[in-house]
This record gives C-alpha cells, structure tokens and sequence, in this order.
C-alpha cells in the first residue's frame, strides 16, 4: 500500500513536475509568469502544453478541459479528447494554443444582461497562478472566463484582480512602515464546509430533496438535535468509508482535507482543510463539494450541500478564514508578544475593523441567496446584522490606545485541570464566540456567513477589496508621517472612535442584540432581495472601479444574476410543493381516509364504538387539514401565478419573499400537521425521522 505522503498531490502538475518535467528555461519563464504576471511566450506554452500531455496521458487521461467558475456558483467543464487522426490512426495532440485559449459557449452561462444574443462567443483563458490537475480521466486547467466584448463572466478574474489590489495597497502600507524586503503580500484563506449525509435511496424518494437539494415539507422528529450527542461524536462505519474515500481521492487532488467531524445536527458533518492562497482554496472548495457528492453516491449516499435542508435542524455554512501574509511568511494580523509596539499589526488589524464596519452592506451582500436566507439569523448561525468579535485583550488594547493610557499585556495563565499528569499548558488568552460572523481568531478573521453551496470567491472578492481600500487611505496617510508610531496609535484611534460600534462581544443570537445593533446604528438585512440593491449602490460602483475589480456594467450585471437566481430559485421550489401537495400528499391522506372509514364498516359489534369514536374524531380532523391543504395550494398557485417575470428585478424578487415565500409556509404548516396524523404506511415519502437517522 502506498502512503499518503507518495500519492497526495499525485493527480497535480504542481511545482515540483513542472520542475522535474519542464526544460529548466521553460521552467523559469512559466515562474516569472506565476509570480510576476508577465506575458507568456507562445513557444513557452508550447512546450508546458505538450509535458502537461504527456505526464496527463500517462496517468490515464484521455480528454482536457478548461475548467471555469461561471456566475452559477458552480464549476463549469467541457471536455474535449486529445486525439488527433494520422492517417488510419490517431495521434494524441495538445497545443500551447489549446492550452492558453478556449472558446465556449457564452450564451449557455448567466451574464445578466451583458452579452447580447448575437455575441455568444466566450473565451475561457488560461490562470497559470492555479495549478492544472486530472478528475475523472480529464486534465482539468483552471481558466478564467469573459465574453466577446471582453466583460467577465466568472468569480475568478475579479478574485484574481481583488487580490493584487490587497497586494498593492498592502507593500504601500509596509513600505511607509520601513518594511524594504516584502516584495508580495497575499490574502490566504481556510473554508471549512459544511454538509449533510443522507441515505441515496430515501434521498431519492423526495422530490424536493431531488429538484430543489432541500426539504419543502416534513413534521419535526421527536429528536432532532435537542441531546447534542451528534456534535463531535464517534462517526458511523458507513461515513467513515465515505470519509477515507473522500479523503483519498481530495489528497491525490492536492486539497489539503485536514479534520472530520460530526456537526450538531444529525446527519451533519464538517470538513476543514489547512489554509492556502485565497484563489487556490476558492479552487479546492469547488472540487471538494464536487468530489464530495460524486463520491458520497458510490457509497450509496446523498452529498447535501443546501444551507437549510430540514426546517428546525441547523443548517449549513461555510467558515471563511482569512489572513494576509507576506511572500517571507509573515503573517500580517499576527499580534505577537507586544501587540502595542506591533505597528504593522495594528494597522491591518484596524483596517479589516475600519473595513467591515463601512462596508457591512456588501460583506452580508456577499453571503446572501435565497438558500442562506433560511438559515441567517435563525438562532442557529450569525444573524444577519454583521459585527466583530476581537477578543477581549485586543478590545482593551485599543481602548486603551484611544485613551492614550499606556498599556500592560496580561500575563499568560496557565490551564488548571486538576488532574496531575495531564499535560499543563497555557489558555488561550481570550475565549471563543461562537456567535459573531466575523470573529477574530488568533492570527486570522472566521466570516461565519457564508452558505456551504457558495463558492468562496464572492466573499473573498469582497473582503479583499475593502481591506486593501482601507490599506489605501491608510497608506495615504503613513506615507506623508514623520512619526510613524504617532501616526498610528492616530489611525487606531480614528477606529475606535468612528467604528468601534461594529465590536461585539456578546450572543448575536439574541433578541437583545437586536434592538443593541439597531441603536448603534449597524444595519440588519434580513433577505438577499434587501442586500442586493447596496451592491449597485455609488459607493459601491465608485470602490470597485477605483481598484479595477468591476466596471459599473459588471456590477449591474452581476447583481441582475443575483436576483434572477433568487427569483428562479423561489419559483422552483414553489412549483416543487405545489406538484408535491396536488399529487403526492393530498392522494395520500385521501387514501387513509378511505382506509379508516373501511375498517370502520367492518366493525360491527358494540364493543368498537370507543374505537369508533376514536376514528370519527381523527377522520373530522383529516377533512378539516385536507380541505385546508386544498385551499392554501390552491393559494400558493394564484400567488405564482400572479408573479412578475418583467423589467423591473428588483420588484419581481420582491414579490416572490413578499407574496411567494408567506404562502409556502402556509401549505407547508398543514401538510406537516397531516403528515404527524397520518399513518406512517401511508405517508408518501420519507419523513425527517427516517431521513435524518437513516445512514
Ligand atoms: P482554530 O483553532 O481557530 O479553529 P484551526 O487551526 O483549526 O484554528 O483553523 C481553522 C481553519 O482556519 C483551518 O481551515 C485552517 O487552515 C484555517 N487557518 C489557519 N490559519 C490560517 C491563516 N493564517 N489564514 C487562513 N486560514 C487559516
Ligand atoms: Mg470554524
């Protein structure tokens, strides 16, 4: 049996093959590429194009793609084989060309309005910053997408721009600090995903499970998470091979899958990989949802990656942990041992506070869908009001520089456990908060929003950009300085003073908070369809132009893409219970009706009439649900059917949470009531009990 250590990244032509594959001119032009974005030679990518065939054709590959992440949130892949006829054979080709440039169909991928009908071409173009690697027989090479006219139409070109605009603003920033040797800073990032496991044949007894990847309907089981024995508990053999297979197969991929465990809902786990550069883990979180369902059905299982796929269990996110840190490995938001006299830390430190304070809009803009609708500010995950938690020795590290009081750091205090031979170690200096949705964490922020369907880059785009506006002005500033420290324990102040609302230490689950946000002034957006307009906002507009990540006309587009997916997403669903209500669930309880009232006429004797009692009660209350079922479906389609499908997006996503969404959960309220008095034989799909305990 081979180790890990020999297969991981064994499916990537990472560094280390190109080093060992490429001519070493190749090789180093390729590098200065990577690392300096100069232009690619045509014979350099001739050649990398033709060592990639061959070290992908040895291991098995037949065809290659340009693989992409379109504005779907998903990836997208078209693969073409590398055969080329010789004569009566076939010779297996591949050019710098085909390498560098593809063209794919643009009309077939979500633009929002800027592509024209006529203008179908798209060109995907080679990202060399992101290694090429092989699934499923094809050598898959990262791409950025854009239309004919030049326009983007992916998440990884902004991405890509969001990162060097942190870069630039941030060697400013260490510049005027006296830093002379960074020469590169980088966002880094960890995403931990996630997910629910379910049986694949209960699974595929649910409609709603199959078309809209969450249950529309379903009563609450006698347990769901009450108990808390799910979290972190031992795993079932079952998920455990799904784990190891899936851990196999993410490490031969080079995705550096790191821990397992059990979440607290049943049925819930989680994956966390160790941290890399933002654009490579945006990457890897594409290919482990993708490797997740694909190898979750050869277990017999369902992969659900759904914020909210059970109405009062937890839901699903996806942890973003983000860092900055240099090309020498310094990681920029580390506090050190005197974080006071750290002036480099304390100005990110107050930029990412100054930032997400003033762009709180756009940080909740970057997490919304009509999926994570369901699960913000249920009680469960972050609300949908953005705060920090930093700690409550950093917190009074800044008060103290706003007061200009010197400042003593606690000393370290030693963990207590009473046991002697366990080992002794130091506490963490302050504890955790598992309610804020942007926490800081030690040496890096957790943005807790995010949906686990998400792709990463959306939120990623949007952090980067604001920090590195804040590292902007900032830089402004400490350029002009004669005194550095002066200048900014000033900055650090200015924060305080003007954002120190957005801190937060408390539970952001509870209603108080509320009330404590909305008299500190921090907005509250509960629905996507509230976050959305902020995004075409001018301020909006003006920060994506002036660090070049959108034009006014990507911003519309992309917004136009939010609220038509929202839009079909709700419409989808609606239909989905509507179909389910007319011919699945109303059919059912007809049928026990029937069931009940025959065994009824075949009791004849005085000693049934308790029981007879009994069924008379129970079949009153099924016409009583049923006829309501009827009424509120009934409801449900009007309401559909009355929404609009026009010009203006804005009022037609409007409708759908205002009118939609408040008659789903009507007909869902009765169909659960019928569904917890209706017999179990009768019923006709797999209820929460059976789905959520079934693997
Ligand atoms: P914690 O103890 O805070 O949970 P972990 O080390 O378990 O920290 O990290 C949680 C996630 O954060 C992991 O995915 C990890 O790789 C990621 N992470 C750790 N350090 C960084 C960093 N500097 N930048 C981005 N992500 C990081
Ligand atoms: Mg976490």
């Amino acid at each position: 049996m081979i180790g890990v250590p020999e297969y991981f990244g064994s499916m990537v032509f990472n560094d280390r093959v190109m080093k060992a594959r490429l001519p070493h001119e190749t090789y180093t032009a390729l590098q200065k590429t990577i690392r300096e974005g100069s232009t690619l030679e045509p014979e350099v990518a001739d050649t990398v194009a033709a060592a990639m065939r061959d070290w992908a054709i040895e291991k098995g590959a037949t065809h290659y793609t340009h693989w992409f992440q379109p504005m779907t949130g998903t990836t997208a892949e078209k693969h073409d084989s590398f055969i080329t006829p010789y004569g009566d054979q076939v010779i297996m080709e591949f050019s710098g060309k085909e390498l560098i440039k593809g063209e794919s169909d643009a009309s077939s991928f979500p633009s929002g309005g800027l592509r024209a009908t006529f203008e179908a071409r798209g060109y995907t173009a080679w990202d060399p910053t992101s290694y090429a690697f092989i699934k499923d027989d094809c050598l898959c090479i990262p791409t950025a997408f854009c239309s004919y006219g030049g326009e983007v139409l992916d998440k990884k070109t902004p991405l890509l721009r969001s990162m060097e605009a942190i870069n630039k603003q941030s060697i400013r920033v260490l510049r005027a600090l006296g830093d002379g040797e960074t020469s590169r800073v980088l966002t880094t990032v960890g995403a931990e995903q996630e997910y629910f496991l379910l049986d694949k044949k209960q699974f595929d007894q649910r409609k709603d499970l199959v078309i809209c990847g969450r249950t529309l309907f379903g009563a609450k089981p006698p347990k769901g998470q009450e108990m808390n024995d799910h979290y972190f508990g031992s795993i079932r053999p079952r998920v455990r091979e799904f784990m190891k297979e899936l851990n196999e197969e993410l490490w031969k991929l080079g995705v550096l899958a790191k821990t397992e465990h059990n979440e607290v809902a049943p049925a819930q786990h989680e994956l966390a990989p160790v941290f890399t550069t933002t654009n490579v883990a945006t990457d890897h979180n594409q290919i482990t949802m993708d490797v997740m369902k694909k190898v979750a059905e050869k277990h017999g299982l369902a992969c659900i990656l759904h914020e909210k796929p059970f109405a009062g269990v937890n839901g699903s996110g996806k942890h973003n942990n983000w860092s900055i840190s240099t090309n020498t490995g310094k990681n920029l938001l580390r506090p050190g041992g005197n974080p006071y006299g750290n002036l480099i830390f304390l100005t990110f430190f107050c930029a990412v506070i100054r930032a997400v304070d003033r762009h709180q809009a756009l940080l909740r803009m970057s997490a919304a869908s009509a999926g994570n609708d369901n699960r913000l500010g249920s009680n469960e995950a972050p609300p949908a009001i953005i705060s920090m938690f930093v700690g409550s020795d950093l917190e009074e590290l800044l008060i103290s520089i706003q007061h200009g009081d010197g400042y003593e750091r606690p000393k370290k205090s030693e963990m207590e456990t009473g046991v002697g031979y366990l080992p002794h170690f130091n506490k963490d200096r302050t504890d955790r908060n598992r309610t804020s949705p942007f926490a800081f964490t030690g040496n890096k922020f957790e943005f807790r929003m995010l949906g686990s369907s998400a792709s990463i880059a959306g939120a990623n785009i949007i952090l980067n950009t604001i920090v590195a506006d804040q590292l902007a002005d900032f830089a402004d500033e400490l350029e002009k300085a004669d005194d550095k420290a002066s200048a900014v324990y000033a900055i650090v102040k200015r924060v305080v003073d003007e954002n120190g609302r957005i801190i937060f230490d408390g539970n952001n689950y509870s209603n108080e908070w509320v009330e404590e946000a909305q008299r500190r002034g921090l907005l509250n957006l509960r629905t996507t369809v509230d976050a959305i307009p902020y995004f075409e906002s001018p301020e909006s507009i003006a920060l994506f132009a002036r660090h070049r990540i959108f034009t006014e006309a990507e911003i519309r587009s992309r917004a136009e893409i939010l609220y038509d997916t929202y839009i079909k997403v709700i419409d989808i669903e609606a239909l989905t219970m509507l179909d389910m209500a007319k011919k699945q669930i109303l059919p059912a309880v007809l049928r026990y009706c029937g069931e009940i009232a025959q065994t009824a006429l075949n009791k004849k004797t005085l000693s049934a009439s308790i029981s007879r009692e009994a069924e008379e009660g129970l079949l009153s209350r099924l016409s009583e649900l049923s006829a309501e079922l009827a009424k509120r479906t009934e409801a449900l389609e009007r309401t559909t059917a009355g929404a609009k499908h026009g010009e203006d997006s804005y009022e037609a996503a409007r409708y759908r949470r205002d009118a939609v969404i408040p008659a789903m959960a009507e007909l869902r309220e009765t169909a659960d009531e019928l569904e917890a008095i209706t017999a179990q034989s009768c019923w006709p799909y797999p209820t929460y009990c059976d789905l959520l305990f079934g693997v």
